[in-house]
């Protein structure tokens, strides 16, 4: 089993050490026909406007969007989330490329600029049941976009709680400010949607492997649901 890991820029690297420690080969991808080669794919975070221009350059849009629509399992951890979104809202996006697919409004930099980086344990009831370990999960948060909308067939993975001390940045700043006498607001920072999976922060950057192992369930997780979709012939 190889997993693809988009090589263009951005936290590549600590992505496939993590693969590695759990035994998993990850190659690099840079061209589009060494997808060809890979039953998964991550693409990491890093600067998504950057790589959205070596993207282009490198002419992977179009088997970006191919591999998405194969059903194999693809993970966007923060820029890579905005490039998986099939929409991007807030600073600089006008024109940006994105791969899309994944059905959801993405606000990149929403929390702020890079010196509002922050770290935050996270509730992830999903991944705990699946995987088992602490209750809650260390997000690792660097200009990182939080998910605004999701569509029907979105399932929310993870929330942050907003407070109006994190959000200072962003044009929604000010609504959310306004709003802050409602004490729970909160977006959304994880999302599933069939084959693929976003987080809006950084599970390579901490010691807990749990999010690698569950995206590399979601791969044998496909293939149960195709092969019980096959009816036997002559097998009412
Ligand atoms: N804010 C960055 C962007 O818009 C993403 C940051 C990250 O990947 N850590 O691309």
């Amino acid at each position: 089993m190889a997993v693809g890991v988009l090589a263009l820029q951005g936290s590549f690297n600590e992505h496939i050490a993590v693969l590695r420690r759990l035994g998993v080969k990850g190659v690099e991808i840079r061209k589009p026909e060494q997808l060809q080669d890979v039953s998964y794919l991550i693409i990491p975070g890093g600067e998504s406007t950057t790589m959205a221009k070596l993207a282009e350059y490198h002419n992977l849009f179009p088997a970006l969007r191919e591999f998405v629509k194969t059903g194999k399992p693809v993970w966007g951890t923060c820029a890579g989330l905005i490039f998986l979104a099939d929409k991007a809202i807030g600073q600089k996006t006008g024109g940006q490329e994105l791969v899309g697919g994944l059905d959801c409004t993405v606000h990149r930099n929403y929390f702020g600029s890079q010196i509002q980086s922050f770290e935050a344990d996270l509730l992830v009831p999903e991944l705990v049941s699946k995987e088992g370990g602490p209750e809650t999960f260390r997000g690792v948060f660097i200009r990182a976009p939080a998910v605004l909308e999701v569509g029907p067939g979105v399932d929310v993975l993870a929330e942050y709680p907003v407070s109006s001390t994190n959000v200072l940045y962003s044009s929604s700043a000010v609504q959310i400010q306004e709003e802050n006498a409602v004490p729970e607001k909160k977006v959304v920072v994880a999302v599933k949607q069939g084959n693929l999976l976003g987080t809006a922060f950084h599970p390579e950057l901490t010691a807990d492997t749990r999010w690698h192992s569950y995206f590399l369930k979601m791969g044998s997780e496909a293939q149960e649901e195709a092969s019980s979709s096959i009816v036997p012939v002559g097998v009412d």
